[in-house]
């Protein structure tokens, strides 16, 4: 069997050999259908434009992949987090904008589903929960709406560090929203805005604790899209700012519960590796390009192989090397997302996070050094995946520097221990 022949179409990773569930392999087989026969003809186009892949968002509607995490019982496929994961990456492979973007979406239902249920509530909390939830649900699964997951600002409060600057201020029905979000995803695409925002406690002091996580609708007065969106890459995304200004939002906007953002994020850490499927999926992606391109076999480029070089046999076994690595660290880490997951797995999954986002911008790399000047030309999607695989370390809360600040940390001092 010809292995190199066989890499561009075959899954990033065979059911066999990684043993995984007959969902799974036809979920892989069916985005990866999609975004090659659909996805992948109009990414250049929203590249070039900055703009947002709605079309894309239609597919994947009519595909039941928005309601992809989603419980059976509340008309989605009920895939958990592993299957997300390697599903996203084979749409990343062919749109790595539709695949981020994505993330935030199929977040919104994960976090609200499987994490939740492994977090603590009380009785009528989790009642409280089951029935708002139903809500979030029925309008993604039998509706398509979709969910953006806006975070971050401009201060340090997406890494944890500080509370959202957003604040909810109390009031009779729900709450009034107020604050700016920097890099959202989807702005002016998405139905719902999934905030982080503090609830302002009656004693005034914000307390990160009071995390609430709202889904604001786009429509609602007082909601703003701002500033424009002419970035180096992952342009398809249109992460434009938000800005609300005493937005009503009423208490069954609650994706999770009072209090419940804030143990998620302490007791369920993978969350944050969502974004990663992306980047391996432009991994992915690179590494196909090459021996594609090498072999002579991608559309568009010089006819001709390129493959009788020994320096350039090196470079892709290289890329294969680093692919591998990637790889193997990745699916490790993804399957093993739960709550409480030991030291070790929470050191783990920023190692895997970090390789993955430095992983895919290397191989990018060297793809265009290995095959050439032609290779990134703007007919061909190479310098596209170049580009958008450099924004994979600058993703909040788990950026490059704060992965290795945490393993580092995390290595040298357990829990709680100070050098006094
Ligand atoms: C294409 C794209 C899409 C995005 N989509 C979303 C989205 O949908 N929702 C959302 O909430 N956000 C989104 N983001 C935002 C992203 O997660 C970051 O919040 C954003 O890139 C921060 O930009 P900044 O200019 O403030 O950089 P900074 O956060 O200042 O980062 C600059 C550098 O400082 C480092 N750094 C920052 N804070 C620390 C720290 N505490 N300790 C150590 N090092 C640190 C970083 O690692 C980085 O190297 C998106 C960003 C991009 C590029």
């Amino acid at each position: 069997m010809n292995h190199a022949a066989d890499t561009p179409d075959a899954p990033i990773f065979d059911p066999d050999t990684f043993r995984l569930t007959e969902q799974q392999a036809a979920l892989m087989q069916q985005a990866r259908q999609l975004a090659g026969e659909k996805f992948a003809p109009r990414a250049a186009r929203h590249d070039r434009d900055a703009s947002f892949p709605t079309e894309n968002y239609r597919d994947l509607h009519a595909a039941g992949l928005l309601a992809i995490c989603i419980p059976q019982s509340h008309g989605g496929l009920g895939a958990d987090y592993q299957t997300y994961a390697l599903v996203a990456a084979e749409i990343a492979r062919h749109c790595g904008a539709t695949a981020l973007t994505w993330n935030m979406h199929v977040c919104s239902t994960l976090w609200a589903g499987k994490i939740a249920d492994d977090l603590e509530m009380d009785d009528a909390a989790r009642t409280e929960h089951e029935r708002r939830r139903a809500i979030h649900f029925r309008r993604i699964a039998a509706d398509g709406a979709i969910y953006a997951q806006p975070f971050s600002e401009a201060n340090a409060s997406a890494v944890g560090q500080i509370p959202f600057g957003t604040a909810a201020r109390p009031v009779e029905g729900g709450w009034l929203v107020t604050g700016r979000k920097i890099f959202a995803s989807l702005s002016g695409h998405a139905d719902y805005y999934g905030l982080l925002a503090t609830e302002i406690a009656p004693e005034g002091n914000a307390s990160r604790r009071n995390t609430l996580y709202l889904a604001v609708p786009a429509n609602a007065p007082g909601v703003r899209v701002t500033g424009e969106w002419d970035p180096l890459g992952m342009r398809g995304t249109v992460s434009r700012n938000l800005e609300f200004s005493d937005v009503f939002v009423e208490h069954d906007a609650a994706i999770m519960p009072r209090g419940v953002y804030f143990q998620a994020a302490s007791r369920w850490p993978h969350m944050f590796l969502t974004l990663s499927p992306t980047y391996l999926g432009l991994a992915q992606a690179a590494y196909d390009f090459t021996v594609r391109y090498l072999r002579g076999e991608m559309p568009g480029a010089p006819p001709g192989k390129r493959r009788s070089s020994a320096v350039k046999q090196l470079a892709v076994a290289e890329m294969r090397i680093k692919l591998e690595q990637a790889k193997t660290l990745w699916f490790q880490s993804v399957s093993e997302a739960r709550v409480d997951p030991t030291p070790e797995q929470r050191l783990r999954a920023y190692a895997a996070q970090f390789s993955t986002m430095e992983t895919a911008n290397d191989l990018a790399r060297l793809a265009i050094r290995t095959c050439g000047g032609h290779s990134m030309f703007r007919t061909l999607p190479l310098e596209r995946i170049y580009r958008d695989s450099r924004c994979g370390s600058l993703m909040a809360p788990w950026t490059a520097e704060i992965c290795l600040e945490r393993i580092g940390r995390g290595a040298l001092y357990q829990e709680g221990e100070t050098d006094d």
